[in-house]
């Protein structure tokens, strides 16, 4: 055995996908994965650099890490800001930025020889950490975009789009090995294939991969004028009727301050031609609160869009800075106790809204996926309105549940974010590359 390491993911779903690709080819270099840093010859951290308190946690997990093992590997996107990382650990072994593998690869096998040649090793493409029914697919790396108050194009670099025929290729594996629910992923998933010239590769892609007889859903979709295509895909059954649109503020004046498109108005229009294609679709977006500049007003402009909105799921963070951000020069600082009852405000009217939208659902029939048996005797599930780790899930209830398959149930409850049903009838897949 070359060696035994533990390694801690941090982040979003784009940076999990590199922690399934890096412990793969760690593993074909014959080294063990363990739990526990105690248990390790060498750890590393896969960092997240997107906002403070990520920055902060990222280095307070390398911190721990260095109390319990003896080498420490920092990698992603922090890591592309090394000096943050040294100034506050000088005695990491090595630092890395997002995806550079080999470089990963090059510091850990100095520090702990492998028992293959790093040249021959035959690289599986990834290890999962996600349950093996669902499984996050990266179309694309980098962003071409220029929001003010982020700095990810500066560390992942212009969009790349990885080839249709690779990313198909790829989907079909995890189908043919259980996977029932694929999530597209990138930075901005929307604009895949843009870089080389393609339009429509997004939808192209759809196509393909819905052939596949297995659950679709895409996340981080920019709202370009595009999203009205995927809407139809939804409608055509090729796509779960789930979009996550963030749209980060509904005030112009702070949109134009982010460097976004549209306004309340826009979005609003929009959002009911959404509606109006796909009844049942459920809508996920994201909003800044604080951001340099914002007034009362433009505060007041985002509560009454949300209630305007309606929409099913929300989430928000106050404004922080992150060192190399535009919006950092921007004038009209909101103070931290501001944000904090603005957040709580927001958060408030949300749930109420949340609270209405979910008893919608009460007395209908949707199709869920089991995720895992829960307390109770009631089974863990999500229906097409739930993305895992973000959304709420359905308490499900039955007989002859298994994890990984999919039932028709009849909703019988609902609070703010969960929904409560009982199961009617299995709905067997049509994976067209079907192991079980
Ligand atoms: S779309 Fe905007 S917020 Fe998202 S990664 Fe690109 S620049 Fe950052």
């Amino acid at each position: 055995m070359a060696g035994r390491i533990a390694f801690a993911s941090l982040g979003c779903a784009k940076a999990l996908v590199d922690s399934e690709q890096l412990i793969a080819r760690l593993r074909a270099l014959g080294y063990e994965l363990v739990p526990e840093y105690e248990e390790a010859d060498l750890a590393i951290v896969n960092t997240c650099g997107f906002i403070n308190p990520a920055i902060e946690e990222s280095l307070e997990e390398i911190g721990l890490a260095l109390e319990k093992t003896p080498k420490v590997v920092a990698t992603g996107c922090l890591g592309a800001r090394p000096e943050v990382i040294r100034k506050a650990h000088p005695e990491v072994l090595a630092v890395t930025g997002p995806a550079q593998f080999e470089a990963v690869l090059e510091a850990v096998t100095r520090a702990l020889p492998p028992d293959r040649d790093p040249k021959t090793a035959l690289v599986p493409p990834r290890v999962r950490l996600t349950p093996r029914h669902y499984a996050y697919l990266k179309i694309a790396e980098g962003c071409d975009n220029k929001c003010s108050f982020c700095i990810i194009p500066k560390l992942r670099g212009p969009q790349v789009s990885r080839p249709l025929d690779e990313v198909v290729r790829e989907a079909e594996g995890l189908v043919a090995t259980g996977t029932r629910e694929l999530i597209i992923i990138a930075q901005d998933t929307l604009a895949y294939g843009r870089e080389r010239g393609e339009r429509g590769a997004l939808l192209r892609l759809i196509d393909r991969l819905a052939e596949l007889g297995v659950w679709l859903r895409l996340l981080y979709v920019y709202p370009y004028p595009e999203v009205e295509a995927l809407v139809e895909k939804m409608a055509e059954g090729k796509l779960l009727p789930y979009l996550d649109v963030p749209l980060q503020h509904a005030s112009p004046r702070i949109l134009r301050a982010m460097r976004r498109p549209g306004d309340a108005e826009r979005y609003l229009e929009r959002i009911r031609a959404w509606r109006r294609a796909v009844p049942d679709l459920t809508l996920r977006s994201v909003f800044i609160v604080g951001f340099p500049g914002e007034t009362e007003e433009d505060f007041a402009l985002l509560l009454d869009f949300l209630k305007e909105a309606e929409l099913d799921r929300v989430g928000a963070f106050t404004y922080s800075e992150v060192e190399g951000a535009a919006a950092n020069a921007l004038p009209g600082r909101v103070p931290e106790e501001v944000k904090e009852e603005r957040y709580h405000r927001l958060m408030q009217l949300q749930a109420e809204i949340s609270s209405r939208r979910m008893r919608r659902w009460v007395g209908k029939r949707v199709p869920v996926i089991v995720d895992a048996p829960g307390e109770d005797g009631a089974w863990i599930a999500r229906s097409p309105g739930d993305a895992p780790g973000v959304d709420g899930v359905v308490y499900l209830e039955g007989e002859g549940i298994e994890v990984g398959e999919r039932y028709l149930a009849q909703v019988t409850d609902a609070d703010t974010y969960d929904l409560f049903a009982r199961v009617l009838r299995p709905l067997p897949w049509k994976a067209a590359l079907g192991a079980k």
